[in-house]
């Protein structure tokens, strides 16, 4: 094992994967680690302090110091590195095991992401622009987000309904002379309360008697500024606003758009949020290793505080501790071995092919992170629950993640449902070794036989 603790970013890569990782990448890995460490850490105090107090104030601004962040960003290179290049013309070049080590280091600071054009909601967002988005569509739309210059929010959860199954989607779309018309409710629209997300990209009912469930669903581009929008509140997260992204409580009353705004064509909606919510998913589990990491980070350094020690020694002399630390380096370890093999899985063909690796790591990445910050927390006493760490910041949206992009128990559903599908095959092996046994046994002239068969009985018991 090395004996330095302090290893770049590139010298960190999980050898299973540093053969597929180009020399470009490793380079940029290590300028993203130092623009997190060295521009976005130390700026974190100066945007909060710039988004200010107020729900007014929070959500009316945008920390100015974040388009320096994105100059600095831009002139490094290090720019919508999210878009993989075996998919896209119009990324960084990277590959999504590339990417996946990069979000990772991204997320230590909360404003690496969005400092470097890769932060969701619009990078799922400007996927499907790229994917489906006609030209025209693309000029208005993608062209800006891809530069930095507005923001954009994904609308499908409604509060009248349960939406992991998205079935239930119920807004309605209704198509009157040129225009489509929307009425409904959404809410956690993440990114609404930002005064710079200029489109909506809506999933809503066109062609509610259509036979087949999953062809009922359109995906509309609707401009923020469209009469007919109501944005009536933001939601919180464990009390914690987002601010200034935040996410919105809005509805549609007659809201009408060009025709031209729909994506792909009715009845398109499925397949556009498929292929959207698989490359959200990975990139959610990319940043929960970060986040994981840091929470580890301050695990350490709590345990290590040579100025809080009880009962008559540091925290990291209980072995309790350090067996605690153990397994949450195994368990991030592990955990990163499954995001990457989820991204060379999209690398290798697509997010529809990725399907099942993309699943696996969406449910056990949330999961790890949770028990690293739970440890976390749990080390730092009180002080791990308050605003004096990010911890419970942390906390909050990693438990999240086990909502957001459709909860736990669809994936395990899917997962649990395809894995079954292997009962006929592993049932017939069973019993052709079994069969494969006894003629062993019978060509040798033997006959199988327990071990532990006692045959011990206490004879016919007495006549009435
Ligand atoms: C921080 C945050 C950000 C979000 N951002 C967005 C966004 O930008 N855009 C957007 O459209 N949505 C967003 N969402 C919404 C999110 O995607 C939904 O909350 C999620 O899909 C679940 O839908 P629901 O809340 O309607 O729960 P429901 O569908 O009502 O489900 C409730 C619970 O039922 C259980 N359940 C569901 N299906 C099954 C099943 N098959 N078997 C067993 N149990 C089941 C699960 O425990 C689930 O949590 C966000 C949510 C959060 C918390």
């Amino acid at each position: 094992m090395s004996k330095n603790r302090n290893l770049s970013a590139s010298q960190r890569i999980p050898p299973l994967v540093a053969h597929l990782v180009s020399d470009r990448a490793k380079k940029a890995l290590d300028v993203v680690e130092k623009f997190v460490e060295e521009d976005c850490i130390p700026t974190e105090g100066v945007w909060q302090t710039q988004l200010g107090t107020t729900t007014e104030q929070r959500f009316n601004t945008h920390p100015h110091v974040m388009e320096e962040l994105k100059d600095k960003a831009k002139k490094l290179g290090l720019w919508n590195m999210f878009l993989p290049k075996n998919h896209f013309k119009e990324g960084a070049g990277f590959s999504n095991i590339e990417y996946g080590l990069m979000a990772e280091v991204l997320a230590r600071s909360g404003l690496a992401s969005e400092a470097t054009n890769c932060a969701a909601p619009d990078t799922g967002n400007m996927e499907v622009l790229a994917k489906y988005g006609t030209d025209a569509q693309k000029k208005q739309w993608l062209a800006p987000l891809l530069n930095g210059e507005i923001r954009s929010a994904f609308l499908m959860t409604e509060p009248d309904i349960a939406s992991s199954d998205a079935t239930n989607i119920n807004l309605r779309i209704v198509k009157e002379g040129n225009s489509w018309v929307l009425n409904g409710s959404k809410w956690w629209s993440s990114g609404a309360g930002d005064p710079r997300c200029k489109v909506y990209i809506v999933m809503g009912k066109n062609d509610p008697d259509n036979k087949n469930p999953y062809l009922q669903q359109s995906v509309i581009l609707v401009p923020a500024s469209t009469p007919g929008i109501t944005i009536h509140r933001m939601l919180s997260v464990f009390g914690y606003d987002d601010a200034p992204h935040g996410h919105g409580h809005i509805t549609f009353e007659n809201v009408r758009v060009p025709l031209d705004h729909i994506v792909l064509g009715p009845g398109k909606g499925f397949e556009i949020i498929q292929g959207r919510l698989g490359p959200g998913r990975i990139h959610h589990a990319m940043r929960s290793i970060g986040a994981a990491e840091k929470a580890l980070d301050y695990f350490i350094a709590r345990i290590n505080d040579p100025k809080k020690t009880t009962f008559g020694k540091p925290l990291h002399e209980h072995e309790i501790m350090v067996e605690r630390l153990a397994k949450s380096r195994i368990e991030i370890d592990a955990a990163r071995l499954i995001v990457l093999n989820a991204a060379l899985a999209i690398d290798n063909g697509n997010a529809a092919t990725a399907k099942k690796e993309i699943a696996q790591a969406k449910v056990l990445v949330p999961e790890a992170l949770a028990n690293t910050l739970d440890r976390a927390i749990q080390a730092w006493g009180a002080a791990g629950v308050c605003q004096d760490t990010p911890l419970a910041n942390m906390w909050a949206h990693a438990r999240t993640m086990r909502i957001v992009d459709g909860p736990d128990e669809v994936h395990l559903l899917q997962l649990g449902k395809n894995e079954n599908k292997r009962a006929q095959v592993v049932i017939e092996k069973l019993e052709k070794q079994s069969k494969a046994k006894a003629a062993a046994l019978s060509a040798k002239g033997l006959e199988k036989k327990d071990i532990l068969y006692i045959g011990k009985s206490t004879g016919p018991g007495s006549k009435l």
